[in-house]
């Protein structure tokens, strides 16, 4: 009996599988997907069995598997399939791929802790005859309590008991101890009343449940407001109901948690959670609920699309547009096409939501590739607020540098009305550059090239792509004046600014900074919710999804942040951002406004957003697309070429254009190679060069044979990304 074996490298060259036979002693317990120990070179090294044949007709002497590592855990035909797929569609190592499916706890490679948690428990371990018995003869009074304590309760703790009395107990086998697996989440079901559906919502979802036997996707185009998590919720319940399963995944962890709430009440602990601000252990729990089939349903991020589950009925991907589902490194995948490959394999409907969908698969619904499902209609008296555009320009004239008059009058406005506010800038830190008056000294960092942020909480400048940090000093590093600068406006000066110019504001922020602690998410909305607060001030982590009924104005502090961003999609994130974050304020019987501060007030986006008119910004951007080339009506490839040196990396870059010239078809476009967003990242020199393509069969070959070319080169190499989010 052979296997085999993908190993653990997760390097281009020893991508492909490795044979080894089965010892005697392990031939009935092997199985495909199993992970196993394996001799490589002469390291002991981990992988899994990709298949088990009895027939091996090489000329190496083959070694033995030497031991199976999680008998618990055994990749499905499907996820191993799944892998493949990964890893042709995104020219990846296969075992990174599957990596990419375990949660950390279980990974390949990973110390061999272990991550199962156990209680004990002591029963009794004779009739109760006998122990009554024992007890009126016994000298020893803490044996005595233990006794008359476990003829009460049954069952108790060990660690409650613990002494040397329950210690002879156990010797002379009175009692027994009982060890159980525990998950470090346990949910307790409740019985919430459900609420009945709007004509609207009934609509829509009877047309998902027409699928729930057919390979169908579907565009829920609803606007923010519309009561789309009711329809999650009921078509979950029946393919719960049915005996199968179901995934929901969310953009990040602040919805998340405030979509795994409404989950909880409704489906209670067959409720699984996946998502990054799990502790290790508490992921390793809940994947294994769900690969013991104790759950039926998995909500959580990206990841989470991997769930091992057998019998899928339906996935759900709620704010589809969202750049989330798209892992930026190896492997390359986007949990979206991951949906896509796992509901054709069981033949069941995946639902894309969002109130902006992704330009991309609403022409799709267009086509009819999708089923559109529209909801127009905000639930209940809601409406969708008033949104004002402010020229930026001439309030600067009027020495107005961070708030507006109109947007300082309102904000007053709802603080003693006693309602609350949403303030809105993606910049996180105190200010976003800093620079010397006196010799135009700029701080950037070494490995980069892109200037720090100061963080006046810790007195450091940090670069936010790399980590790098340094403490501020007061003097000018290259003239030593006293004559910094700090410039740019970031979330933590913006909250300083709030509480010296609005009294009554009691302000709470929530960016990257403010939530790195374990349940800070989850507390910042609690709070708020709670109104602890009246003033929410965050980046783009608030932009999404939240649903705070007292929320009646919220303003975007600088609307230009995204739109000057040199990127094709620049226009699609803005709209989208500022739509969702509009989407924030009025949500209940509350009218809502919306204040947004720009220098841009001409520009046709933010036009758009004012009308809230998702339809309009469409036609006018697939015009554009379509005029220059760009997705949906083009693919695109970026190839990045990196090395320490510049010189090299441009000439490599360039043998990559001319490479790609000769091999393309006629009608694919190469560009470049120019310097990538970011042209030194952790000091490599990036290039970047982009292929925009409709039909090209050989493509995909192509790339791949220009991967393997750089596979060993150790200077320079190369990352390809399909469908990037940005470019
Ligand atoms: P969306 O995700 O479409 O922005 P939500 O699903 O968050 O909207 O719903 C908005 C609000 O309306 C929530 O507070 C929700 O509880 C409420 N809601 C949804 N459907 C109904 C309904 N049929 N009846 C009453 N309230 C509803
Ligand atoms: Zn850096």
């Amino acid at each position: 009996m052979y296997a085999n074996v993908v190993v653990e490298y997760p390097v281009k060259t020893l991508d492909k599988e490795f044979t080894y036979y089965v010892p005697e002693e392990l031939k009935s317990q092997v199985k495909v997907g199993m992970k196993v120990a394996v001799e490589f070179g002469k390291k002991d090294i981990q992988g899994f069995i990709l298949g088990i044949t009895d027939i091996y007709d090489g000329e190496y002497e083959l070694k033995p598997i030497k031991s199976i590592l999680e008998p618990d855990l055994v990749l499905s035909n499907e996820l191993i399939e799944l892998g493949k797929y990964i890893r042709n569609e995104t020219l990846c190592t296969l075992i990174s791929a599957y990596q990419s499916m375990l949660p950390s706890a279980l990974k390949i490679n990973k110390n061999n802790r272990n991550y199962n948690f156990y209680k004990t428990y002591i029963e009794l371990d004779k009739t109760e005859k006998e122990i009554k018995e024992y007890v009126s003869k016994c000298r020893y009074p803490r044996q005595v309590e233990i006794l008359n304590l476990l003829l009460q309760n049954k069952r108790m703790e060990k660690r409650v008991l613990s002494c040397s009395g329950l210690d002879t107990l156990i010797k002379k086998e009175l009692v027994k101890e009982i060890k159980e697996q525990e998950y470090r989440i346990n949910v307790i079901d409740k019985n919430i009343n459900k609420v009945k559906l709007t004509e609207e919502q009934d609509n829509a979802y009877k047309t998902i449940k027409t699928s729930f036997n057919k390979n169908e996707t579907f565009l829920l185009y609803g606007i923010t407001g519309s009561g789309k998590t009711e329809i999650y919720l009921n078509s979950i319940e029946d393919v719960v109901n049915s005996g199968k399963q179901a995934i929901m995944l969310a953009p990040e962890i602040s919805l998340t948690m405030q979509i795994v709430k409404r989950f909880y009440e409704r489906f209670g602990s067959k409720v699984a959670v996946l998502h990054s601000a799990l502790s290790d252990g508490e992921r390793h729990d809940e994947y294994l609920k769900i690969s013991r089939g104790e759950v039926s349903v998995v909500v959580g991020t990206r990841s989470a699309i991997f769930a091992p589950f057998n019998n899928l009925g339906i996935i759900i991907i709620d704010e589809e547009h969202s750049d989330t589902y798209k892992q930026d490194n190896m492997p390359r995948y986007n949990a979206k096409d991951v949906a896509k490959f796992r509901c054709k394999y069981y033949n069941i409907p995946l639902v894309l939501a969002s109130a902006t969908p992704l330009l991309d698969s609403m022409a799709r619904a267009q086509k009819g590739v999708y089923t559109l499902v529209t909801l127009k209609q905000r639930v209940g008296n809601s409406v969708l607020p008033q949104i004002h555009l402010v020229d930026m320009e001439a309030e600067y004239k009027k020495k107005n540098f961070i708030f507006s008059d109109l947007l300082k009058e309102k904000i007053n406005e709802r603080l003693e009305k006693k309602e609350q506010v949403i303030l809105f800038l993606n910049r996180r830190g105190f200010s976003t550059f800093v620079s010397c008056s006196n010799c135009g000294y700029t701080y950037k960092c070494p490995n980069c090239d892109i200037s720090l942020t100061y963080h006046k909480s810790t007195n450091n400048l940090v670069c936010h792509y790399c980590g790098y940090n340094i403490k501020c000093d007061e003097l000018c590093p290259n003239c030593k004046e006293k004559s910094l600068n700090y410039l740019g406006l970031g979330t933590e000066k913006l909250e300083q600014e709030i509480k010296n110019s609005f009294p009554l504001a009691n302000v709470v922020r929530m960016d990257q900074d403010t939530t790195s602690k374990k349940g800070s998410h989850d507390k910042i909305i609690e709070d708020f919710k709670n109104e602890k607060y009246n003033l929410l001030l965050g980046t783009s982590m608030i932009s999404k999804g939240l649903d705070f009924p007292k929320v009646t104005l919220v303003g975007v502090v600088n609307a230009d942040t995204t739109l000057n961003i040199p990127d094709y999609r620049s226009n699609e994130n803005t709209f989208d951002l500022l739509e969702q974050v509009s989407g924030r304020a009025g949500r209940a019987n509350l009218l809502g406004e919306v204040v947004i501060q720009t220098f841009n007030v001409d520009n046709n986006v933010l036009k758009y957003v004012k009308e809230s008119s998702y339809d309009n910004f469409y036609n006018t951007e697939m015009m554009f697309r379509r005029k220059l080339k760009y997705p949906p009506y083009y693919y695109l490839v970026s190839i990045r070429v990196l090395d320490k040196e510049y010189e090299r990396a441009l000439s490599e870059a360039k043998k990559c254009v001319s490479y790609l010239k000769e091999n393309v078809c006629n009608e694919t476009i190469v560009l470049g190679p120019t310097t990538a967003a970011i042209l030194k990242f952790n000091n490599v020199y990036r290039f970047q060069i982009i292929v925009k393509y409709r039909f090209d069969e050989k493509l995909k070959e192509t790339l791949h044979n220009l991967d393997q070319m750089y596979s060993l080169n150790d200077k320079t190499s190369i990352e390809i990304d399909f469908n990037p989010t940005r470019i």
